[in-house]
């Protein structure tokens, strides 16, 4: 019974999950706790995991969805619980997923199903990947389930930019902060399970700023150089071109993964010129492609990492990107 829309993993990221030497990495710990909860009987209701966008948030509500019905509530990726939870066939597990915005009758839905009688298993477990996502409408309901969730139930919601869901949603969950994991993490998930040479694992693993489900996607399809590529590009543009750049990418591009591969770049280019190096790490072009001196890129990354921050607070992201594109 779940629902889903865009895709799904029914693997879950190696970093959430314990290695072959049972030792912890990553966000293993945030796991564990929520782990020793359960088996000590105090776990919450209703959950929020937030963390920066692609750093794993959806595997790890996989993970925590799964450990609610794994027989031994250790993961074990074997039993009933785990196998169904990972393929989409648990019939107490309803996940949405949607694409696009979530809207109040996907809520209702979600709602007739956590309040019907586990059907299999013990208890009833809802997912909602982006809940940011959720329309006005949307949120409200929710908030009524989570004033009053059903028993044996437990929600979940995963959200990058929790500034943008209500107050009152936030205070009713328990919030899990997923962190960035270390970048030696990451070197060896890509020399050793995507077969990267070590210099082009540590190149993606500068990019992905310790956040393992970017850097398993620019190991898959790398479009950093892309979008530095536009920065050149930009610099060419009058004040009018730039606008509709703006408009473009707002209804096309991923504003925070955009920003964040931004920021890194020109922290590159940036630690590059204090040092005097020619070389950039994170691309194959050289330090003098670029014309920005080295106040101009400090006043650049302020207003990215400024802009980041208005993400929050639910700022349009056409006048975000705008905001970027005249200031560079
Ligand atoms: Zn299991």
């Amino acid at each position: 019974m779940a629902r889903t829309g865009g895709s799904n993993s029914s693997r879950f990221s190696r970093f959430t999950a314990k290695d072959k030497d049972g030792e912890m990495i990553g966000n293993i710990i945030q796991l564990e706790k929520v782990r020793m909860a359960y088996k000590n009987g105090v776990l919450k209701q209703s959950y929020l995991i937030t963390g920066p966008w692609d750093i794993g948030k959806k595997d790890f509500a996989m993970a925590f969805s799964a450990m609610m019905f794994c027989e031994t509530n250790d993961n074990c990726g074997t039993c009933k619980g785990c196998k169904k939870t990972g393929n989409l066939s648990n019939p107490d597990f309803y996940i949405l997923n949607e694409d696009g915005q979530i809207k109040i009758d996907s809520i209702r839905e979600l709602n007739k199903n956590i309040n019907l009688k586990p059907y299999e298993f013990e208890r009833k477990v809802a997912l909602i990947i982006g809940a940011e996502k959720m329309t006005t409408e949307a949120a409200n309901s929710l908030l009524k389930i989570l004033e009053e969730p059903p028993e044996d139930s437990i929600i979940i919601l995963t959200s990058a930019v929790p500034g943008q869901l209500l107050e009152t949603i936030k205070s009713r969950c328990q919030d899990i902060k997923l962190k960035n994991v270390p970048k030696k993490v990451i070197i060896d998930e890509l020399t050793k399970n995507h077969g990267l040479e070590n210099d082009e694992a540590l190149r993606i693993a500068t990019i992905a700023l310790g956040r393992p489900k970017l850097a398993e996607s620019l190991a898959v399809n790398d479009d950093y150089g892309e979008e530095v590529e536009f920065l050149r590009e930009i610099t060419k543009k009058n004040l009018c071109e730039r606008f509709k750049l703006a408009a473009d990418f707002a209804e096309k591009k991923n504003i925070l993964r955009l920003i964040g591969y931004w920021e890194t770049f020109f922290m590159d280019l940036l630690k590059a010129k204090i040092n005097g190096h020619d070389d950039l790490l994170t691309t194959k072009y050289k330090v003098k492609d670029f014309s920005w001196g080295v106040r101009s890129i400090v006043n650049i990354l302020d207003i990215l990492e400024k802009m980041r921050e208005y993400i929050q607070s639910k700022i349009k992201n056409k006048l975000i990107l705008e905001n970027i594109f005249l200031n560079i």
